[in-house]
C-alpha cells in the first residue's frame, strides 16, 4: 500500500497569529499564563512585537492608548478568568474614550463552564464582556478565526471606535486543520472604517448657523485628534477664523500659541458664546453637560455638532445642526460651503477672546519661574513646560490630581496627539501603560508626569519599562499623598489619614532595582536637568520630585463633584 501524501497541518494558535498579522496588527501588549502562553511565545517567533506587562490592566491600558494613536484596534491578550477581569477594566475604559481595542483573552471550554462545573478558572466571560465593550465574540472552530479576527477589527474602528472581546477556548487554540484551507479562512478586512458623508441639507443648516453668530467657539474633541485629519482641522479653523478651545486631549492639534486659541480663556468663551461648533467632543461632564453656570443663560447657546455617532446628537442640550459623519469629511464639507467670500467672526468678539487670553498668560507667567524648594506645583510644572516647548515631539503622559489638572493649563502642547491623559472617565492608573504605548508606536521619547498615587496604580511597569529600554521618563510628583500629604487621622488613632502615603518616599529607587536611572530632585533647575538628560539619553528613568505637601488641594479641580456631608464634625 501507499501511504497517502502527507497534508501540511496549521492549527488555531497560528491561524489566529496569520489573521492578526494580514490585517497589519502586529503588536500585542499582555500577560503571559494559561492557556495563551504558548500564543505568545509563537507570536514573537513570527515577528510579532510581544510586550509582556506585570498586570493586565496596564496591558489594556497600553493597547487602548494604542487604539487613540494609531487609529487601529490595540491588542491585549490575557488569561481567563482573573486576567480577562483586569483587561476588561481597560476595555471597558476604551469603549468610554472611543478608542479601538480588541481584548483577546483565553478561556475555559464551553462544555464545563455552562454545566458550572468548577474548571480551572471558569468564568462565563463573553456574557460579562458583553454589556462592558461595543461588540463581544466568541470563536469556537479554528476555521472561523478568520472571520471572527476580521469581524472583530471592523466593530472595533467602524462607526464610533470601540472596545471588542474575542473569546478564545484554549481547546481551539490546538485545533489542527489543513493549511491551504487555513490560508483560504483568513480575512483582510477592506476598507475597515469607512468615510461616513454629511447629508449636503445638513451641512447647509450648519453654516446658517455658524453665519448668524456674533461670538462663535470651536471646541476641538479628543475625536478630531483620533481621526487624523489635521490638515483638515487647521484648514477649517483658519480660514473661518473662530476662537477654538481644545479638549484635553485635543491640545496641539493645533499649537496652544495658535492665534485663535482660547484655551487661556475657557471661562469666558463658554460663558460668552452664543454659537458652538463641536468637533468629535462630547457634552459631558467635562463640558458641564453644556449648561448650567459655566454656560451662558439657559438656552441661548446653539449647537452645531460633528460626531461620527447620530445617537451623541442631543445627548445633554438640543443640537441646533447635526453634523453626522466622519471628521474629515465634515470639515471639508464645511470648509468648502465657506465658499472664497467667508466673512470672520466680529471684531469685538476676537479682542475680547484674546485679551482675556493675553491678561490671564501674564498673570500666570511669574508663578511658572517660582524656583522655590519644595517645590509647587507650578514652579515644577513651568521647569516641564519649558522643557516640553524645545521638545515638542515627545509624548506627554499625565495622571493624578493636581499633577493632571496644573499640567493640562501649564504645559502648551504643539503637535497632534503628544498629550495621553486620563481620558473621560478620569481614571487613574493609566500613565505606565500609556507610557510604554506610546514608546512602542511612535519610538519618540516619553515624559510622563505623574502624581505619587497616581503613578502606584501601575507602578510596577517600570520593570517592563527597563526591560524593553523604553525612552521614557517618568516624573512623580512626590507630595506624600492623595491630593496632599498633610492630613492627620481625625480620630486621633495611629493609623495614617487614608490619603497620605510614607513620607519622603523615594521611588527614585525602585527604578535603580531595575537597572535604569533614578534622580531624586527638590528644585526646579535640579528637575530641568535631569529631565533633559533622561531625554538626550533616552535611558528609561525616573526623577523623584519633591512637592511641598501642602501643595495640593482635594480632587485638583474638581473637588465640587465631592458630596458633602450634612452632619461632618469638621
Ligand atoms: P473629549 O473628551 O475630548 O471632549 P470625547 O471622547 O468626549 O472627546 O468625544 C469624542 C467624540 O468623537 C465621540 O463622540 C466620538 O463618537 C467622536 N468621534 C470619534 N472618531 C470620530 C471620527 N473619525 N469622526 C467623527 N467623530 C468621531
Ligand atoms: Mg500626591
Amino acid at each position: 500500500t501507499t501511504s497517502e501524501p502527507e497534508r501540511e497541518l496549521t492549527d488555531g494558535f497560528h491561524l489566529l497569529i496569520d489573521a492578526l498579522k494580514l490585517n497589519d496588527l502586529n503588536t500585542v501588549y499582555g500577560v503571559p499564563g494559561i492557556p495563551i502562553t504558548d500564543l505568545g511565545r509563537m507570536m514573537q517567533e513570527e515577528g510579532m512585537r510581544v510586550l509582556s506587562f506585570r498586570h493586565e490592566q496596564n496591558a489594556g491600558n497600553a493597547a487602548a492608548i494604542a487604539g487613540f494613536l494609531t487609529k487601529k484596534p490595540g491588542v491585549c491578550l490575557t488569561v481567563s478568568a482573573p486576567g480577562f477581569l483586569n483587561g476588561l477594566t481597560a476595555l471597558a475604559h476604551a469603549t468610554t474614550n472611543c478608542w479601538p481595542m480588541i481584548l483577546i483573552s483565553g478561556s475555559s471550554e464551553r462544555e464545563v463552564v455552562d454545566l458550572m462545573q468548577g474548571d480551572y478558572e471558569e468564568m462565563d466571560q463573553l456574557a460579562i464582556a458583553k454589556p462592558l465593550c461595543k461588540a463581544a465574540y466568541r470563536v469556537l472552530h479554528a476555521e472561523d478565526i478568520g472571520i471572527a479576527v476580521a469581524r472583530a477589527i471592523r466593530a472595533a474602528v467602524s462607526g464610533r471606535p470601540g472596545g471588542v472581546y474575542l473569546d478564545i477556548p484554549g481547546a481551539l487554540l490546538g485545533q489542527a486543520m489543513d493549511a491551504v484551507e487555513g490560508a483560504k479562512s483568513l480575512v483582510k478586512v477592506i476598507d475597515p472604517a469607512p468615510a461616513q458623508f454629511p447629508a449636503p441639507a445638513a451641512v447647509e443648516r450648519a453654516l446658517d448657523v455658524i453665519k448668524s453668530a456674533k461670538k462663535p467657539l470651536i471646541i476641538l474633541g479628543k475625536g478630531a485628534a483620533y481621526a487624523q485629519a489635521d490638515e483638515v482641522v487647521k484648514d477649517f479653523v483658519e480660514k473661518c477664523g473662530i476662537p477654538y478651545l481644545p479638549m484635553s486631549m485635543a491640545k496641539g492639534l493645533l499649537p496652544d500659541n495658535h492665534p485663535q486659541s482660547a484655551g487661556a480663556a475657557r471661562s469666558l468663551v463658554l460663558k460668552e458664546s452664543d454659537v458652538v461648533i463641536m468637533v468629535g467632543a462630547r457634552l459631558n461632564w467635562l463640558l458641564s453637560h453644556g449648561k448650567g453656570k459655566s454656560w451662558g443663560a439657559p438656552h441661548s447657546t446653539r449647537f452645531v455638532q460633528i460626531d461620527i455617532e447620530p445617537r451623541e446628537m442631543d445627548s445633554n442640550v438640543e443640537i441646533a445642526a447635526p453634523l453626522v459623519g466622519d471628521i474629515e469629511s465634515c470639515l471639508s464639507a464645511l470648509t468648502e460651503g465657506m465658499g472664497g467670500d467667508w466673512k470672520a467672526p466680529p471684531q469685538d468678539w476676537l479682542d475680547a477672546v484674546r485679551e482675556k487670553r493675553d491678561a490671564n498668560v501674564t498673570r500666570m507667567a511669574p508663578t511658572l519661574q517660582n524656583n522655590a524648594s519644595p517645590m509647587n506645583y507650578a514652579g515644577a510644572l513651568g521647569a516641564l513646560k519649558r522643557i516640553i516647548e524645545k521638545r515638542p515631539d515627545a509624548i506627554l503622559v499625565n495622571e493624578g490630581a493636581n499633577t493632571l489638572d496644573f499640567a493640562r493649563s501649564i504645559i502648551d502642547m504643539y503637535k497632534p496627539r503628544k498629550r495621553l491623559d486620563v481620558g473621560t472617565w478620569g481614571v487613574m492608573g493609566v500613565g505606565m501603560g500609556s507610557a510604554i504605548a506610546a514608546a512602542v508606536e511612535t519610538g519618540l521619547p516619553v515624559l510622563a508626569v505623574e502624581g505619587d498615587s497616581a503613578f502606584g496604580f501601575s507602578g510596577m511597569e517600570i520593570e517592563t519599562i527597563c526591560r524593553y529600554k523604553l525612552p521614557v521618563c517618568i516624573v512623580v510628583f512626590n507630595n506624600n499623598g492623595i491630593y496632599r500629604g498633610t492630613d492627620t487621622n481625625r480620630s486621633g488613632g495611629e493609623d495614617p489619614a487614608p490619603t497620605v502615603f510614607v513620607e519622603d518616599s523615594r521611588y527614585d529607587m525602585m527604578m535603580q532595582a531595575f537597572g535604569g536611572e533614578g534622580r531624586h530632585v527638590t528644585d526646579p533647575d535640579a528637575l530641568t536637568r535631569a529631565v533633559n538628560e533622561a531625554m538626550d539619553s533616552g535611558k528609561p528613568t525616573l526623577i523623584n520630585a519633591v512637592i511641598d505637601p501642602a501643595a495640593g488641594k482635594e480632587s485638583g479641580n474638581i473637588g465640587n463633584l465631592n458630596p458633602t456631608s450634612v452632619v461632618s464634625k469638621r
